[in-house]
């Protein structure tokens, strides 16, 4: 079993001092007014990503910043270069990422393989352990017990990893800890462990209770957090009503929907200066909806081209980027590509994940080489480029809590194909009669997350893309459709405000 963190030592901290001071000192737009929020989780874009969890940690404070609010960011340091600080800036308060400390814990991060996961795939057994140090740490940082951070006004945690921080804040600062925001951005992943591990969180014993961590003798991080924290978020308000039922709730909806309007559904933007067919060196031509006719072919044909198909500019391109799940029905889409190429379509797939998933794909793009490709791993580049030169994009989920290339396919012109749940249904409108009329629909909705579900949509797809006209407005529609944090910054930015 692992030891339990070790509190900060006057040493250590003195010597975090040189790498913090930097942030500390950077100058402020609006001193008065200025709401300090301390942003906790494990993975923030530009310096790790695994999924939608980054891409919207590093977003956020960005978009924050036009509301009066600073946030510093936490994250674990994962390979730091050696060194023996307790904190390491990663980047300053007026970087495009506001302040970004990683926390020093060579022994749990250090490591070869990825955030969670050793290099053949396989969970890290000291997980729990690795994360509570982490929201320890955190939760130090937080109260103001490191030099030149002074305590913050407001802690917004993210997913299971950061979760423990509710506990090391209420224990650190003997019952009074400060006001905390917790999201969910996928309830499947709880953090949950035998019970008989509850010492490696870190925490005296009485928190191992069903107010706190306990969930049916196994510790749940997650569930404390919804517990706990002031307010729950989670990512579309669509998913914040699924996860009150028991369909969706993954045995926590009691919980969940006993937290009345403590919990919200924010939905998630995308990152428009990192998705910008305008400016993405992935590109082989910058476009914009004006240009993209121009901007999509070329990306198109660079897309066959690379990936040795058939050049061909009138075939429906059919792009995935995505983990290798059974949440993102990939199952089905394995289903659906034998017809798609029959009726002439071409499939671009990128991902990664799941073993039986992932074979399944292999075997498909090596029946029809010339139609239908799939790089197995994970790769920016390839995934700008599968934006770019797609006509649509795949996303045919079992749930969703928000999703992240449905809103990126609009910006980069590739329909998407989406089905009804989650986020999926709050940021895309299905193109019908009523929306077509209004010139507002941005992609086509399924209407069952099933074979025949998919099938139908597939059909609908191929008959859109046939029709030229209708076909270029709608790309029309989702290249202008507003996929951007304007909204869900204000939002967080009177949720934290309300809090203080
Ligand atoms: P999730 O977080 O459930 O995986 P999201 O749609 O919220 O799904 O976010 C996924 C993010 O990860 C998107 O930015 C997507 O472009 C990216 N992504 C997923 N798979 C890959 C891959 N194989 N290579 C590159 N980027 C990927």
């Amino acid at each position: 079993m692992a030891k339990p963190t070790k509190p900060a030592s006057a040493a250590t901290k003195a010597s975090a001092r040189a790498s913090i001071k930097a942030a500390a000192k950077a100058p402020t737009k609006t001193p008065a007014k200025r709401l300090r929020v301390l942003s906790v989780a494990s993975e923030m874009y530009p310096f790790v990503k695994t999924g939608g969890l980054a891409d919207v940690v590093g977003a956020l404070p960005a978009a924050l910043r036009d509301w009066d609010v600073e946030v510093t960011s936490v994250i674990p340091g994962y390979r730091l270069d050696k060194t023996k600080d307790d904190l390491v800036t990663l980047a300053k308060a007026d970087s495009d990422s506001g302040a970004v400390l990683a926390v020093n814990l060579p022994d749990f991060f250090n490591r070869k393989g990825g955030p969670y996961q050793d290099e053949n795939g396989a969970d890290y057994g000291d997980n729990l352990a690795r994360f509570s140090a982490f929201s320890r740490r955190a939760a130090e940082v937080a109260l103001g017990h490191y030099p030149d951070l002074p305590a913050f006004d407001v802690v917004h945690a993210h997913d299971w990893q950061a979760a423990a921080i509710v506990g090391h804040l209420h224990d650190l600062a003997k019952g009074k800890p400060p006001p905390t925001v917790f999201t969910i951005h996928n309830l499947a992943f709880q953090g949950r462990f035998g019970g008989f591990s509850f010492p490696e969180v870190g925490l005296p014993a009485a928190y191992f209770d069903k107010d706190w961590f306990e969930f049916y003798g196994d510790v749940n991080l997650l569930k404390a957090a919804v517990l706990r924290a002031s307010k729950v978020t989670t990512v579309s308000e669509t998913y914040a009503a699924e996860i009150c039922t028991h369909e969706f709730g993954f045995g926590l909806n009691e919980l969940l929907s006993g937290r009345g309007s403590d919990l919200l559904g924010l939905v998630n933007g995308l990152d428009t200066a990192v998705w910008n067919p305008m400016s993405d060196a992935a590109l082989p031509l910058s476009y914009e909806a004006s240009t993209a006719a121009q901007g999509k072919a070329a990306a198109k044909a660079r897309l066959q081209k690379d990936h040795g198909l058939e050049t061909n500019p009138d075939k429906p391109v059919f792009g995935l980027v995505s983990r290798l799940s059974d949440q993102k029905g990939i199952d089905l889409i394995a289903e659906q590509i034998d017809g798609l190429v029959f009726r002439g379509a071409q499939v671009v797939m990128l991902g990664s994940g799941d073993p039986a998933l992932t074979a399944a794909l292999e075997a498909k793009a090596a029946q029809h080489p010339t139609q239908v490709a799939f790089t197995n791993g994970y790769n920016e580049a390839l995934a700008h480029l599968i934006h770019g030169g797609s006509d649509f994009l795949l996303v045919p989920s079992r749930f969703e809590p928000c999703g992240l290339t449905q809103l990126s396919a609009q910006r980069y012109g590739a329909v998407p194909v989406v089905s009804a749940v989650g986020g999926l249904v709050d940021t895309v409108i299905d193109i019908n009669e009523a929306s077509r009329r209004s010139g507002v629909g941005t992609g086509i909705i399924m209407r069952s997350v099933t074979p025949a579900g998919l099938g139908q949509a597939l059909n609908r797809a191929l008959a859109l893309y046939a029709d030229e006209a209708a076909f270029a407005q709608v790309v029309q529609n989702a290249m202008t459709a507003e996929v951007g944090w304007a909204a869900s910054a204000g939002a967080y930015a009177a949720l934290y405000r309300g809090l203080i």
